[in-house]
């Protein structure tokens, strides 16, 4: 597979980044997640860190933009306290990005090296959650 670049939605990231720098206070909050709704609107949570498995700021998102009546995201990226910079979504984010947002565009990367990258191209040959559910029963 051919990684594909895509335009830098950099507002995106600044948003993350204003929040991670603003919100995000001691061990509870570490990460800051922002999406891109179609219709241009810019949605941010941040994480719920517990040793029970509480949620990253990209699942935290995922439920603050259904609160908000934004069902769909073109691009998130996550950005981590501290000046942590962009962070890339674990496997388990990969997986429900993928399952809720098949065409989303997740912004991983550095410095001069921060790219905006299919889903797909994240999690390949992957398990999509709708292809199994008609056999499931
Ligand atoms: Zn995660």
């Amino acid at each position: 597979m051919t990684t594909q670049t895509l335009p830098v939605d950099h507002e995106l990231v600044r948003a993350a980044a204003d929040v991670a720098h603003a919100r995000c206070r001691g061990e509870r909050h570490t990460m800051a997640a922002a999406g891109r709704a179609p219709d241009g609107r810019i949605v941010t949570a941040v994480n719920v860190y517990h040793f029970t498995g509480g949620p990253c700021a990209e699942l935290a998102l995922i439920g603050v933009a259904a609160a908000q009546g934004v069902y769909e995201l073109d691009t998130v990226v996550a950005v981590g306290d501290r000046g942590r910079g962009v962070v890339p979504p674990c496997g388990r984010c990969r997986q429900v990005l993928l399952d809720y947002f098949p065409a989303v565009e997740v912004i991983v990367g550095t410095g001069d090296g921060v790219r905006a990258v299919p889903v797909k191209e994240l999690l390949p040959e992957s398990y999509v959650w709708a292809d199994q559910l008609g056999g499931v029963e």
